[in-house]
């Protein structure tokens, strides 16, 4: 089993530093406008949800499921992205993020390793996952809610830098192009 530190765990990013905004990594491209959709069938969704560290086995995701999980995630990164740019929260993603919140949630249980995890069905994993979101962006770390600073990156992370000035999603990522684009300038 992969560390649930690691940046990427089967294909999945997961730079957020919290669920919420790892889901809305599922779709990139967001920025070129040329989208990667990696949620693509429901048993994609069965693997994020490993993945994530919410559940140790496939929770057996529908095609409903997924048009869910799709939906929960864009009506975060519509809210994620607000909070990072300190515009209003759109009305639209907060009702739907309330109302996947409002379902019955998944009970947590410490697995053997000592680690959470989370005992329900998926709709009930997706309702954690938007009460943690309620959570993120209406506690004290809503201000701390970034978009990476890389051209093409739309990536949604917490900065939990002491000084509050983290730029990119990943330092050996984006931070690390962003270096080698800063070399090249002064070469020139
Ligand atoms: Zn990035």
């Amino acid at each position: 089993m992969t560390s649930r530190s690691e940046e990427t765990r089967d294909g999945f990013r997961f730079r957020g530093g919290r669920l919420p905004l790892d889901l809305t990594a599922t779709l990139a491209g967001r920025i070129s406008g040329a989208h990667r959709e990696s949620l693509n069938a429901p048993a994609d969704l069965d693997r994020w949800l490993v993945a994530a560290g919410l559940t140790d086995r496939a929770a057996g995701s529908t095609a409903d499921d997924l048009l869910a999980a799709r939906a929960l995630r864009e009506a975060l990164y519509a809210l994620a992205t607000a909070r990072a740019e300190g515009r209003a929260l759109p009305d639209a993603g907060r009702e739907a993020l309330n109302a996947f919140a409002a379902q019955p949630a998944a009970a947590p249980w410490l697995d053997p390793a000592g680690d959470r995890r989370l005992h329900g069905g998926v709709r009930a994993l997706l309702a954690s996952v938007a009460r943690e979101a309620i959570e993120l962006l209406g506690g004290p770390d809503g201000q701390r809610v970034r978009q990476c600073q890389g051209p093409t990156c739309a990536i949604l992370f917490l900065d939990t830098s002491r000084a509050g000035d983290r730029r990119w999603c990943s330092m050996s990522a984006c931070g690390n192009r962003a270096k080698v684009a800063a070399f090249r300038q002064r070469e020139r």
